[in-house]
This record gives structure tokens, C-alpha cells and sequence, in this order.
């Protein structure tokens, strides 16, 4: 299960040493040393999880994760903060901020990836090699293969990953512009058209088996994988 990770943490050498062990931990790295840097790259691109340090130097870690749970595009990024403190009533805060995890320094790199992986599982199922299967549609992340009624799917590598995302998240209307954020990373500089393009070489590959309805256009909103006609 690789991610991209946005690591906010000031300390250059407790920085340097996380994101090794995510690194080799087969995981993508994008590094800030300040609130402000951290929002600049999300504002980029939304990264897969956020592991946040809660003692940066002026706005905190706190701050990060507030302003992210407030704005619709960055609500459900996992977050996971990182505290030298131990105290009871800030694991609280933490918490209240909305982070969906707490780690307390020092840790160690197998207890940050065991972390990292139980908080994706919850939050991100479509980051899990975990196979989905829904009405005969089967994906398997581990393998790359997908399969309508037992016969092999051939999909693109982009139509591959809008699928797994679709049947990691059924029956909710995604707009454009969050299938781009969420399935091409990048809703600046891909125009909405892409994803309709997209679509339309998963709905014709899914065709032979009939489960091309499984996605459905909302209209003037967006799509949804459903299994209700
Ligand atoms: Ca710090």
C-alpha cells in the first residue's frame, strides 16, 4: 500500500528520519516545515494522508488540521498528529480537531507505519490492496486485475484506479473536479473534460458484462457507482 504522505514536522532531523522510513516503506514523501508551506502544497494537490506535528513554529499543528476539516476539498484527507506531548487533554484537542489518529514522540517506524496503515484501511479504502467485489464486478489491487462475472477486465492504468475509487465509495455522487482530486491528484492543472473521457473508456470496457450501469451519471453534479438503477 504506497501513499503519497505530506509530512509537517519543523525538526529537520526527526523530518529527515520519518520520511526515510516512509520512503522505504515504498511510500511518497512530500515534506513542509510550516503550516503555511503544508496548506500551499494541499492547495497543489491532495495528498493521501497527512501526518501533522503539533508544535510548529507559527500557526500549529492544531491550526492545519482545523482548516483542513473546514474546507469541503481537504475534509476527509486522514489525519495523523504527531506530539512530544503525552498529556491526556491534548490527546482530547487533538482529536477534537478532527485528526483521526494521535502518535506520541519518540515512536518508532514500525509503530508510525502500523498507524499509517490502520488509519488508511478506515479512511481511504481504495489506498488498501484489499479486493472489492460488488455484483460479480471483482478489482484486485495486489494482482491489478479486474474481473466481471470471472472474465479479465482489460482497463487503462487511470480507468483502473477511477474504479477502485468508485467501488471503495458506492452510492455517493463524486463531482469532476473531486474525481480528479481524488483519482489523478490534481484538480489545477486537469481540465473536468479528462474525466468524462475517462468514464467513457470504463463504461465501454465494462460493457461485455453489463456493468457499465453500475456507473451512472448525476446530472449537473457528477457520477456515482451504485447498485441501484
Ligand atoms: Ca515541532
Amino acid at each position: 500500500m504506497a501513499a503519497n504522505i505530506l509530512l509537517v514536522e519543523d525538526e529537520p532531523a526527526i523530518q529527515e528520519l520519518i520520511a526515510f522510513n516512509l520512503a522505504q516503506a515504498g511510500h511518497h514523501v512530500l515534506r513542509a516545515s510550516t503550516a503555511e508551506a503544508a496548506l500551499t502544497l494541499v492547495r497543489n494537490a491532495l495528498p493521501d494522508l497527512v501526518l501533522l506535528d503539533w508544535m510548529l513554529p507559527g500557526a500549529s499543528g492544531v491550526d492545519v488540521a482545523k482548516r483542513l476539516r473546514a474546507d469541503e476539498r481537504t475534509r476527509h484527507i486522514p489525519i495523523i498528529m504527531l506530539t512530544a506531548r503525552s498529556d491526556e487533554q491534548d490527546k482530547v484537542t487533538g482529536l477534537e480537531t478532527g485528526a483521526d489518529d494521535y502518535i506520541t514522540k519518540p515512536f518508532s517506524p514500525r509503530e508510525l507505519l502500523a498507524r499509517i496503515k490502520a488509519v488508511l484501511r478506515r479512511r481511504a479504502p481504495q489506498m488498501t490492496d484489499d479486493a472489492v467485489d460488488v455484483q460479480g464486478l471483482r478489482l484486485d489491487p495486489v494482482t491489478h486485475r479486474v474481473t466481471g462475472n470471472g472474465s479479465v477486465i482489460d482497463l487503462g492504468p487511470t480507468e483502473f484506479r477511477l474504479l477502485h475509487f468508485f467501488m471503495t465509495h458506492p452510492e455517493r455522487v463524486h463531482s469532476r473536479a473531486q474525481l480528479l482530486d481524488q483519482v489523478w491528484g490534481d484538480h489545477v492543472f486537469v481540465e473536468e473534460r479528462t474525466v468524462d473521457v475517462h468514464i467513457r473508456r470504463l463504461r465501454s470496457a465494462l460493457e461485455n458484462t453489463r456493468h457499465d450501469s453500475l456507473i451512472q451519471t448525476v446530472r449537473g453534479t457528477g457520477y456515482r457507482f451504485s447498485v441501484q438503477q
